[in-house]
C-alpha cells in the first residue's frame, strides 16, 4: 500500500495496514508532519460527536491510547469540561446528559466547573469523561518515528505525489508501484483530484491559533487538566449542536456577540503538557487561504479567553494558522480507480476520528469492498 500524506489520517492507514501484514510506503511532501495534524488542540472530542463520527471517535480513542503506549508519547484520559455561562447553555448540557445517560456525561455546578476547568464565573458545566488529549506536536511525529521502525514500512519524506493511478503513484522522485494507493492529503485533495473535490464541496478552512503562558495562579496539573469547551463550541460539535436549546444559544449570541459568530469563533483551550494553553479558534472558509492574519482577530480570542479564565490579560508565546478540509459531510471516502482511494476528514475532527476511520477503510479494502465512511 502507498499512503499519500503523513498527517494523522495517512499515518492511521499506515498503522492499520502494517498491523494486517501489508508492506507500506508513506509519501509526504514535507520533511516531517507539518499539516493540520500538528497545528491543532490535540483534543479527542469523542462525547460531543454523533452518528458515524461518534463510532469513528470511539474507535480512534482506543487506538490513541494503544499507540501512546507502543509509540511512546503522552495521551491523557483527561476528559473535557464544557463551561456554561448562560441558562440556555446549561439547558444544552442538561439535555445532552439526559440523552447520553451512562455515557460519562456528568453535570457540574458553577463552582465545580471552575475548579475543574480553571475558569471563572461559570454558571455550571458538564464533564465529558470519555474525551482524551494528546500533544499533537509530540504524538503525530512519534507515530511516524515508530512506524518507520516497523518491518515493511518505508517513509519517503520531501517527496510530492504528482499523480495517482491504478498500480501506483508518480512522485517528484520517481514512480512507486502499489496494489493499493490511499490518498490522505487533507485540504490539498483539490490539487490531485480537482473534480472530486469540487463535487464533494471541499473548501479550505483556516483558523487562528495561539499558545499563551498559563496565567499566574492557575493551579491545574497540565497533564491531567481537561480540555475546555464553551457555549460557542455548542454550535459546532454535532451532539451539542443538535440539542434543542442550541438554537437559543445561537440566537442570543447572534444578538449579543455578532462579532464572535461572524468569525465563527469556537472559544476553547487545551493545556500543553509544558503548562502553556493552546487557545483558539476562528473559522474562515474559501478555495484558498488568505495570508493576511488580522491582529484584531487574535485580540478578540485573547480577550475572550482572558474573560473565561478571569484574568486581566494573557502572554502570547506563539501564533500560527491552521488549515483543514471542510465539506458538507464529516468524511470524504471515494474510490477513484481500481486500487485508488481518497480518504479525508472534512470537518475539524480528524484527531478525534481519523484513526478509527482509517481502520474502517483498511478493513474494507482488505475485504475487497469499495470503502465508505459508514461504520455500519
Ligand atoms: C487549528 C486546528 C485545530 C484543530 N483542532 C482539532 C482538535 O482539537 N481535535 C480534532 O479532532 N481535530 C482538530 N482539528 C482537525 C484535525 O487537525 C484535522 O482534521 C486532521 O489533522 C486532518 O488530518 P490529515 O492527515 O487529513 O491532514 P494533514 O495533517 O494536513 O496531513 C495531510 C498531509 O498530506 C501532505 N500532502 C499534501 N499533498 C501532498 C502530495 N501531493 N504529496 C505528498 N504529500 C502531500 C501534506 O504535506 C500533509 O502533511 C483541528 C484543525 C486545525 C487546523
Amino acid at each position: 500500500m502507498v499512503v499519500v500524506g503523513g498527517g494523522v489520517v495517512g499515518l492511521g492507514h499506515a498503522v492499520e495496514a502494517v498491523a494486517r501484514g501489508l508492506t507500506v510506503t508513506v509519501v509526504e511532501r514535507d520533511d516531517r508532519p507539518l499539516g493540520a495534524s500538528v497545528r491543532n488542540f490535540g483534543h479527542g472530542c469523542v462525547t460531543a460527536q454523533s452518528d458515524a463520527a461518534y463510532a469513528h471517535a470511539v474507535a480512534s480513542r482506543k487506538r490513541w491510547l494503544r499507540l501512546a503506549r507502543t509509540a511512546g508519547f503522552w495521551a491523557g484520559e483527561t476528559g473535557t469540561v464544557v463551561v456554561a455561562r448562560a441558562d440556555d447553555e446549561l439547558d444544552v448540557l442538561r439535555s445532552l446528559a439526559a440523552e447520553r445517560a451512562g455515557d460519562g456525561v456528568t453535570l457540574l455546578t458553577g463552582a465545580e466547573t471552575d475548579a475543574r476547568a480553571g475558569t471563572a464565573g461559570a454558571r455550571g458545566g458538564a464533564y465529558l469523561a470519555g474525551d482524551i488529549r494528546v500533544d499533537p506536536r509530540e504524538a503525530v511525529p512519534s507515530i511516524a518515528r515508530w512506524l518507520a521502525e516497523q518491518p515493511g514500512v518505508t517513509f519517503r519524506w520531501s517527496t510530492t505525489v504528482l499523480g495517482v493511478e491504478p498500480g501506483g503513484v508518480r512522485t517528484s522522485r520517481g514512480d512507486i508501484a502499489a496494489d493499493q494507493v490511499v490518498v490522505c492529503v487533507g485540504h490539498d485533495v483539490d490539487q490531485l483530484f480537482p473534480q472530486l473535490a469540487a463535487d464533494a464541496g471541499v473548501r479550505r478552512c483556516s483558523l487562528h491559533m495561539l499558545r499563551v503562558a498559563a496565567p499566574d495562579g492557575r493551579l491545574l496539573d497540565a497533564v491531567t487538566a481537561p480540555a475546555v469547551l464553551t457555549g460557542l463550541s455548542m454550535l459546532r460539535y454535532s451532539a451539542l449542536a443538535r440539542q434543542p436549546a442550541a438554537a437559543r444559544v445561537r440566537e442570543r449570541l447572534t444578538s449579543q456577540r455578532p462579532e464572535l459568530l461572524d468569525l465563527e469563533v469556537n472559544l476553547m483551550f487545551t493545556q500543553h503538557p509544558g503548562g502553556d494553553l493552546l487557545i483558539g479558534d476562528t473559522h474562515a472558509y474559501g478555495a484558498s487561504v488568505d495570508p493576511f492574519a488580522a491582529e484584531p482577530v487574535d485580540q478578540l480570542i485573547l480577550e475572550e479567553t482572558a474573560r473565561l479564565l478571569g484574568v486581566a490579560s494573557l502572554r502570547v508565546q506563539e501564533r500560527w494558522r491552521g488549515v483543514y478540509a471542510s465539506a458538507p459531510g464529516d468524511f470524504l471516502v471515494r474510490h477513484t480507480a481500481p486500487g485508488n482511494t481518497v480518504v479525508g476528514v472534512t470537518t475539524g475532527i480528524g484527531m478525534t476520528t481519523g484513526l478509527g476511520l482509517a481502520a474502517h477503510v483498511v478493513d474494507q479494502l482488505l475485504a475487497g469492498r469499495v470503502p465508505t465512511a459508514d461504520p455500519s
